[in-house]
């Protein structure tokens, strides 16, 4: 039943990277699905207020899309400073003892199924040409002028949590009062349906059971916050 997927882990390049946005705005999006749908979920078990309503859902939505923003700010910012510090030894290493450095390049490309004088050859040739570029492509598996930008990084988030997020808000404050419940549980499944479908064709893994595991999560989340907002809406907490 498994189709062909690129391999997409295996190409580090221009593909593996907008594979690994497509998947983190998959995740993001789910985040702000199941999240949102908790929280006015819950709070539809205690009360038929739309303002309530509207109010803990758009609250939830800004609160979970910058806190996102914010963990994705500080996680990309972290990778980009250490990556500049590899980076910038890389430099003083290939100044102080470009020997070593040359002898070093060569044994990764031999490792990497080379013959010796091939690799080499090949190392001289790299080095010629851009030295730096050779050793953090080949041994550091990074591209010097394509750093993740961790303003993007945290735009994305944002964005990505603010779309899931949407669904269920305006699926629990549009609908007449009777429709608010079924609407939110039907349309927030179908939501989830799609994420768990997206996140295992670009993860490679099984659609069906990525599909019920994901569905299966949302619906916990959505019995336990009503099971507790109704819970405190009847004893007038
Ligand atoms: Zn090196």
């Amino acid at each position: 039943m498994t189709e062909s997927i690129p391999h997409d882990e295996a190409h580090g390049g221009a593909l593996g990277s907008r594979l690994n946005w497509l998947r983190a705005a998959v995740l993001g999006a789910n985040d702000g699905v199941v999240s949102t749908a908790g929280l006015v979920v819950g709070v539809a078990g205690a009360t038929d207020d739309r303002s309530a309503l509207l109010t803990a859902g758009l609250a939830g939505l800004l609160a979970g899309s910058m806190s996102m923003a914010a963990g994705e700010y500080v996680s990309v910012s972290t990778q980009r400073d250490s990556e500049k510090a590899a980076l910038a030894q890389e430099k003083r290493e290939l100044r102080e003892q470009p020997e070593a450095e040359l002898q070093e390049l060569t044994d990764l490309l031999a490792q990497r199924g080379l013959s010796r004088d091939v690799a080499r050859e090949a190392a001289e040739q790299l080095t010629e040409r851009d030295a730096l570029r050779a050793h953090a492509s080949v041994e550091l598996g990074i591209d010097p002028d394509d750093l993740t930008n961790p303003w993007h990084a945290a735009w994305a988030s944002f964005l990505a949590f603010t779309v899931g997020a949407l669904l269920p808000l305006l699926a629990i404050v549009l609908p007449p009062a009777a429709w608010r419940l079924p609407v939110t549980v039907l349309s927030v499944l179908a939501a989830l349906a799609l994420t768990g479908y997206s996140s295992a064709r670009t993860g490679n893994a099984a659609v069906g059971r990525a599909i019920l595991r994901n569905m299966g999560g949302g619906a916990l989340a959505m019995a336990v916050t009503y099971a507790a907002g109704s819970l405190l809406g009847a004893t007038g907490v």
